[in-house]
């Protein structure tokens, strides 16, 4: 307020200065701000899978004359190391999209073959619960970056999809090329027939940490950074993922990735992308 009164003081152009600078330190607050909360959040989930292995650990040096109680704490104690090593993974995951340029070492790559990765990652946990999976249409299709990052993208997706789906229930992968006016585009759509996300937690859950039920989400492994990864993948290589869900009867999650020849030809039109 106080800066706004002494740039209406000044002449317009310096008025304009002074607002630009109040957004720009508005924006800074707003940037430090998320910063502190990430911090405070990896704390938090780092604290409670240690926390809870340090009761587990007192709980077997106690139980040392019940080996049926020392199992059963030694059981727990694993548990709870997957869950830290998931997450731990999951942070360095998020780390390298946010830092890494993914056009850096970009190239084509074929969807049949994404497709395929993130299947076969969920074949077993699909597999389990009755889960059959369906793929179609990704024949001689080819987005156009990052491998890795895109592997890891569509595999949380499907993950998703399986976690988030009771038994017996299909999921599928439809794969189209459509054009757009900045050039043509992959759509990979994931499909369920799971619990669906409700109104208001559609645009949250791709923040960081989000979960709509965390007891489930902790229950199925679930870290909270999936989607967000997801998100940064997919805007990093100029495309976006969008949500679809009606609550009790399924979700579309939607990937939509520029079209390798596309992307190849807009940077071969400027010569300093090359
Ligand atoms: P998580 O590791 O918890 O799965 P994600 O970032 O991948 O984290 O997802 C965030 C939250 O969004 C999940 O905890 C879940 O509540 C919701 N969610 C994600 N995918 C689906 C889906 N296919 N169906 C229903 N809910 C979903």
């Amino acid at each position: 307020g106080e800066a706004l009164a002494v740039s209406a003081r000044v002449a317009p152009l310096g008025s304009r200065l002074v607002l630009l600078l109040v957004e720009d330190l508005t924006e800074a607050r707003r940037i430090e701000a998320v910063r502190r909360d990430f911090v405070a959040n990896v704390s938090h989930e780092l604290k409670t899978p240690v926390g809870a292995l340090s009761l587990l650990s007192e709980a077997v040096m106690g139980a040392s004359d019940d080996p049926e109680a020392v199992e059963r704490f030694a059981g727990r104690m694993q548990i709870e190391a997957t869950r830290l090593t998931n997450l731990v993974q999951e942070l360095i995951d998020l780390s390298r999209v946010q830092n890494d340029d993914p056009l850096e070492d970009a190239e084509p790559v074929r969807v049949d073959e994404l497709v395929a990765e993130a299947i076969d990652r969920c074949r077993h946990q699909a597999g389990t619960k009755q889960i059959t999976m369906a793929a179609g249409g990704t024949a001689d299709l080819h987005v156009w970056g990052n491998r890795g990052q895109l592997a890891a993208a569509l595999g949380n997706l499907v993950e998703n999809a399986v976690n988030y789906s009771p038994a017996r229930t299909r999921v599928g992968i439809a794969a189209r090329k459509m054009s757009a006016p900045g050039g043509d585009l992959i759509e990979v759509a994931v499909t369920d027939q799971g619990i669906g996300i409700s109104e208001k937690d559609k645009e949250r859950v791709f923040e960081r940490f989000y979960r709509v039920d965390p007891a489930r989400s902790r229950h199925t492994g679930g870290t909270g950074l999936g989607l967000a990864i997801v998100k940064h993948v997919a805007a990093s290589h100029g495309g976006e993922v969008t949500v679809w869900s009606s609550e009790g009867q399924g979700s579309t999650f939607t990937l939509r990735l520029p079209e390798a020849g596309a992307a190849r030809d807009r940077a071969s039109q400027h010569p300093d992308l090359d």
